[in-house]
């Protein structure tokens, strides 16, 4: 007993020493969470390429996981030590569990609560990417654009009309976390820029109509590996997404039955054929509306 207590007050005196030399503990690393969408990854152009049963869809689910990988290692060139992975595409079932870099977790499936495609983000993040992201709907030239399900022409908070990219910004700014990188189509890389300012984009495709022009999947693969750590080399000059309270909600339908479900929700309010409008004091309590006003 005697002679344990000895060998412990000795480790203990050596971790102290080392404490004091400042040779224990590392500098935590970043940690940054990458929320994947599947309509803007490399490649994609028809619905087919993005659902399950589509002729090509396992294609894109490989190319999808390897974008995703893309990021995961830019992170990793710039310092990160702990990275999640949001699928969120549809099923968010889809990036292959078995090919994604073993440095990141994988969120899948839906919690159906009102983070939807940020499930997992929290305030101890240090910066959000978007991976294979699309133009918000009734965007021209912009490749499978739609904002959170075809069924809605517009969402507009605050007056500002978002693609998912706004929505799950607004969120990731509540929890004072970043966006820093976005891949997808043209379209969107232009509406993130207007949104979010200086922030590292890759451009991998440009719609033309309902066609797209796109650069080759490795070389998506490699500029987002680049332009990821770039981003999170200048992490300091990037600032949260915030609008302010009281928030204002208008959604859009595309078919009136929409709006007439939605205009049921207690203190929505109903502005035209297409369009109803809700208010709320805080993102989240904004958020919880928006998801009933897509049921
Ligand atoms: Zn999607």
């Amino acid at each position: 007993m005697k002679k344990k207590l000895g060998f412990v007050i000795t480790v203990l005196t050596l971790a102290l020493a080392g404490f004091a030399a400042g040779q224990t503990a590392p500098a935590k690393g970043l940690k940054v969470f990458i929320s994947v969408d599947m309509e803007g990854v490399s490649g994609v152009i028809h619905w087919d390429d993005v659902s399950v049963g589509g002729a090509d869809y396992g294609l894109f689910r490989r190319l999808m996981t390897e974008e995703t990988n893309a990021a995961v290692q830019g992170a990793l060139d710039a310092g990160a030590s702990e990275i999640l992975v949001r699928d969120a595409h549809d099923t968010a079932r889809n990036i292959l569990p078995d090919l994604l870099d073993p440095a990141a977790r994988l969120l899948r499936d839906w919690t159906y609560g009102p983070l939807s495609m940020m499930e997992g983000i929290d305030r101890t993040f240090d910066a959000v990417i978007f991976i294979g992201y699309h133009a918000r709907a009734s965007t021209p030239n912009a490749v499978l654009k739609h904002t959170m399900t075809t069924r809605l022409l517009d969402v507009i908070i605050n007056g500002k009309k978002l693609p998912e990219a706004g929505i799950n910004a607004l969120m990731a700014g509540d929890f004072g976390v970043p966006v820093v990188f976005l891949s997808g189509d043209k379209a969107i890389c232009d509406q993130a820029r207007e949104l979010f300012g200086d922030i590292e984009t890759v451009v991998v495709k440009e719609g033309i109509g309902t066609a797209e022009l796109g650069i080759h999947p490795k070389t998506a693969q490699k500029m987002t590996r680049e332009k990821t750590a770039a981003a999170l080399r200048r992490i300091k000059s990037f600032k949260p997404f915030k609008l302010n309270p009281p928030y204002t909600l208008e959604v859009s339908y595309a078919d009136e039955a929409g709006a007439q479900k939605a205009s049921w929700i207690p203190g929505a309010v109903r502005k035209d054929e297409h369009t109803v409008s809700f208010t709320a004091g805080t993102v989240m309590d904004l958020m919880k509306l928006f998801r009933l006003s897509k049921m």
